[in-house]
């Protein structure tokens, strides 16, 4: 019999009214059926956001530091169970250990820094133009949150958006992916425990098209926060966009890592292995293209095809595996379409290209590491986003040309350089199109307090993370306070 999950609606753990669920399988064994999930409807939708809009009349009003302490809390509880978290997560979503723990460990920096934002969620007082009156500026929430997050950091990308936006005193509607709704029970449940008062956070779980569109286009969401796809999120911010709803958007990336004729190789190398086969290619800030300088190409390839060919792939609850296997059927053949685009465009395969079923590991979704060269700007397996373990190789001439070739698509998440040169290292953080630029280090490793998110096809202009998540979160409103005894007026009485 498969354990059978359910919503979390007003402090209550609730089924789907229509009863109807979906399954959650593990993808480095399909057999392996975690459980059954509610596949809910707009009425459950509705129920959620009924709740959430009640209890944000009490929430809003009880102090920051106060909601911020709750949160320390469940920083508390999610160290305490990170273990048990990180490997269900792994068996849920198949990325390995190290990387799942690291997945909640990203939770528990959240909270406790989100924590301490509840004393520090500063305004500013400014003097006023007139003779006794004092101005001041003050944040105050904005009402029922929906969030909608995708699967490759299931607890991470939640917490990202659920604390700061509890913390501003809003209330929330999470609709978590389908491939990883039991990472988003486990954080309700400690949620819950916490003592995060019933209604101020839901969970409906639920397919994208029918729960996540109920959510988004209900009234009484006041704000959508997205992390996903950017053909997803384009619809999303049309709807919103008709109803003048707040809208942020965290969207997809094409990132790329350059390494200069004058870095160091050894250093490069790590950093290109991790950028484009760690969480098996899955991270909006994968390596997907490396830019080399023709010097130091043959080179830093041939050292590149000799690790990624002996890259460990298996289940990521093995210690000693290296890669686990992408996330379902529908991922995979993406990532098998996209290899046979890059050879029908021309480029060269190094490694890779095929599906890996050796062995046990016949019933999960494996794809070896995959390196493409001879690669050009404009081949679609340059432009396009893979979300695979697929590397394209492209060599430049000049910094000048790396510049305008990792420029050169309409992402702008993450970025790299490797060189020893200063001004080079300068000149790339300045010239660089892109939310986050890395100097000697790969296009992955994010820290939470630093503001996370991309220019053009990437989002909106908004980042999560660091201080600028809770400009997404807050409403900002001006207070002009006369105790002057008469009416004074702005730009008219002060003016000789
Ligand atoms: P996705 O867009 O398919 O789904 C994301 C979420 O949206 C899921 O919960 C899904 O159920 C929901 N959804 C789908 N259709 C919807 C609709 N019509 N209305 C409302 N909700 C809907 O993305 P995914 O495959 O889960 O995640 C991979 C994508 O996410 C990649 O493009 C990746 O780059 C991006 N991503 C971006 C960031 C970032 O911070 N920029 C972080 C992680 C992932």
């Amino acid at each position: 019999m498969a354990d059978v999950f359910k919503n979390y609606i007003d402090g209550a753990w609730v089924e789907a009214k229509s009863g109807k669920t979906f399954e959650n399988r593990n993808p480095a064994n399909r057999h392996d059926l975690i459980g059954l999930f509610p596949a809910s409807s707009p009425e459950d939708v509705n129920a959620a956001l009924q709740a959430a809009k009640k209890a944000f009349a009490r929430w809003r009003l009880v102090p920051a530091p106060k909601r911020g302490e709750i949160l320390y809390r469940v920083g508390e509880l999610l160290r305490r169970q990170k273990e048990e978290i990180a490997r269900g997560m792994t068996r849920e979503m198949g990325k390995i250990l190290k990387e799942t723990r690291g997945d909640v460990q990203e939770g528990i920096d959240t909270a406790f820094y989100v924590a301490g934002e509840g004393r520090r969620l500063f305004g500013e007082t400014t003097p006023s133009e007139l003779p006794d009156k004092f101005a001041m500026s003050v944040r105050s929430p904005i009402g029922v949150c929906a969030l909608i997050t995708p699967w490759n950091f299931p607890m991470a990308i939640p917490t990202w958006k659920l604390f700061p936006a509890l913390l501003c005193g809003n209330t929330v509607v999470l609709k978590p992916a389908e491939d990883t709704p039991c990472t988003a029970v486990k954080l309700f449940e400690i949620l819950a425990e916490a003592g995060v008062p019933p209604g101020v956070v839901n969970v409906v779980h639920g397919r994208g098209e029918e729960t996540g569109a109920a959510l988004v286009r209900h009234a009484d969401v006041k704000l959508v926060s997205f992390t996903g796809s950017a053909a997803v999120g384009r619809e999303i911010a049309s709807v919103c966009g008709q109803q003048l709803k707040r809208i942020s958007l965290e969207l997809g990336g094409k990132n790329a890592q350059i390494v200069m004729e004058d870095a160091d190789l050894n250093l490069a190398l790590e950093g290109a292995l991790w950028g484009a086969f760690g969480t098996t290619g899955q991270r909006c800030t994968a390596t997907s293209r490396l830019i080399l300088h023709r010097d130091i190409k043959k080179e830093l390839t041939d050292m590149l095809v000799a690790r990624a060919e002996k890259i460990k792939i298996g289940d990521g609850l093995d210690e000693s595996v290296e890669m686990g296997p992408l996330i379902n059927q529908a991922a995979r053949e993406k990532v098998h379409r996209y290899v046979q685009i890059g050879r029908s465009e021309g480029a060269r395969l190094l490694i890779g290209g095929s599906i890996y079923e050796e062995g046990k590991w016949i019933d999960g979704y494996f794809y070896r590491p995959t390196i493409f060269d001879q690669v050009t700007p404009s081949m679609r397996i340059a432009r396009e986003e893979i979300f695979g373990p697929v590397l394209s190789i492209i060599e430049v001439q000049s910094f000048e040309e790396a510049i305008e070739v990792i420029n050169g698509t309409t992402y702008g998440l993450s970025s790299s350089i490797y060189t020893r040169d200063v001004e080079r290292a300068f000149r790339a953080m300045r010239d660089i199109e892109a939310g986050i630029t890395y100097i000697n280090g790969p296009t992955i490793g994010a820290e939470v307090h630093l503001p996370f998110g991309g220019v053009k096809d990437t989002g909106n202009g908004h980042r999560e993370a660091g201080t600028t998540v809770y400009d997404i979160f807050s409403e900002w409103k001006s207070i002009y306070v006369d105790y002057s005894g008469k009416l004074q007026k702005a730009q008219i009485d002060n003016v000789e």
